[in-house]
């Protein structure tokens, strides 16, 4: 073995055994042989000999948290390091160690239970079925649906009344065909104006223009609740389908299968659990990216001033997208993170809040817990499976579970915090194409 080598300055390759034994006749050179190094005593360069070495900054240990001095050579430019060692001083590097015991400190505050008022939550209970019906038939009242002059052939399926058949099919958890019965007495209280095929109901389903209308009602299903919410969560979920997706796996050498999912990042309120913005991809996406959609939609509604979401968030883009819009973030640090500004001012600041003050910090983070709460909820009431295969209808089916979800708060929020605003003079009319 001839182990690593390197050049010398006069161009010979030398092994490392060599090197070092250069090094000692420096030392002994410069007075210095069998003495242990210090800062001051490095004089000569161990690579030419040269007598021109200055101080050029420290080499920090992340691990042990002890700097060293580094210095270099002006004539031949190489670096080198001093033996002693010296704790960290800044705050710029914490050490791992230190960083957990820092953060052992911080102690769950038991909250004490709210007192729940039981004559309003049954009242809330009882009613929801019919109050959900009343406020969806509200809101698409509030829609206006403008028709392609001079068209021909078959008719547009009535958004309205296949949007209500939806909701009503997510919300009684009913097969198409099972619904029927339901769809009927609905018609007979007069919100829908005919019962549609169930295969017409399952086909209206896959359109993507239907997206971009669930997400409208959600956004205007949330807006009640603007005057008690100021915190808010964010964090992604996955609902399984019924499909398996296959791929050839190189470490075990065989091909393995797993169901697929699609995943529903959202920002909901942490108060009444409403969900204010809702993004949808495929299973395998990132959460941090979706970040920023989320608070941009939010933001233009509500007046936002906590954001708390977890360390898959943790970066200083995330960070900087929060305080620009007006809000303080309260995100968790990754214990390798750094306190570097690099850009982002608020990045450092809350490294320091974080370290400083972890009970605090963590205290407001906390409230992040409603975001898991929120996804317990709709998976519960709703179902967490999807039961369509096509990606369009099975974005649309978890809208619609999260349009549901957001009724059922605000019925709940209506009976137990008495929100007294209503959608036909908050909401401006709606304006859609027909599909
Ligand atoms: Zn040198």
């Amino acid at each position: 073995m001839l182990g690593r080598r390197c050049l010398s300055n006069s161009g010979l390759r030398v092994s490392r055994v060599w090197k070092a034994s250069l090094w000692r006749a420096a030392k002994k050179r410069a007075g210095l042989g069998g003495v242990t190094m210090t800062d001051q005593e490095i004089l000569v360069c161990k690579h030419c000999n040269s007598h021109n070495v200055v101080k050029r900054g420290f080499a920090r240990s992340k691990i042990s948290g002890l700097q060293t001095q580094q210095w270099r050579c002006n004539d031949c430019g190489k670096y080198m390091n001093a033996k002693e060692k010296s704790p960290v001083t800044s705050l710029t590097r914490i050490p791992l160690k230190k960083k957990k015991d820092l953060l052992e400190d911080f102690k769950y505050q038991e909250q004490p239970i709210p007192k729940t008022d039981w004559k309003a939550f049954t009242k809330a209970q009882q009613q929801e079925k019919e109050s959900l019906f009343d406020i969806t038939k509200e809101l698409l009242s509030n829609i206006e649906i403008k028709y392609p002059a001079g068209k021909k052939g078959r008719k547009f399926a009535d958004v309205k009344d296949m949007t209500f058949c939806l909701v009503a099919k997510t919300y009684t958890k009913l097969s198409s065909r099972r619904l029927d019965s339901d769809l009927r007495e609905a018609q007979a209280n007069e919100y829908i104006s005919k019962v549609p095929h169930f295969t017409t109901l399952l086909n209206f389903l896959e359109k993507p223009e239907l997206t971009a209308l669930l997400q409208e009602l959600v956004k205007i299903s949330s807006l009640p609740v603007k005057g008690i919410e100021s915190q808010y969560a964010i964090d992604a979920s996955g609902f399984s389908t019924s499909q398996f997706g296959r791929w050839f796996d190189h470490k075990w050498g065989k091909e393995s299968i797993r169901r697929t999912w699609v995943k529903g990042h959202i920002m909901c309120g942490t108060f009444t659990n409403i969900v204010t913005s809702v993004e949808l991809t495929k299973g395998n996406c990132g959460d941090s990216p979706y970040l920023e959609p989320l608070v941009k939609k939010t933001c233009t509604n509500f007046n936002v001033r906590e954001i708390s979401a977890d360390k898959g968030y943790s970066s200083r883009k995330n960070f900087e997208i929060i305080s620009n819009a007006g809000a303080h973030p309260f995100i968790p640090f990754k214990s390798n993170a750094l306190a570097r500004q690099k850009g982002s001012m608020i990045w450092s600041k809350c490294y320091k809040y974080f370290y400083d003050q972890p009970q605090n910090y963590l205290q407001h983070y906390h409230k992040r817990s409603n975001v898991e709460t929120c996804f317990s909820m709709i998976k519960q009431k709703f179902g967490k499976d999807l039961m369509t295969k096509n990606f369009n209808s099975q974005c649309n089916e978890i809208l619609l579970k999260i349009f549901c979800h957001n009724l059922c708060c605000l019925i709940q929020a209506y009976y137990e915090n008495s929100i007294e605003t209503y959608y036909s003079t908050e909401a401006e009319k709606l304006q859609i194409q027909a599909f």
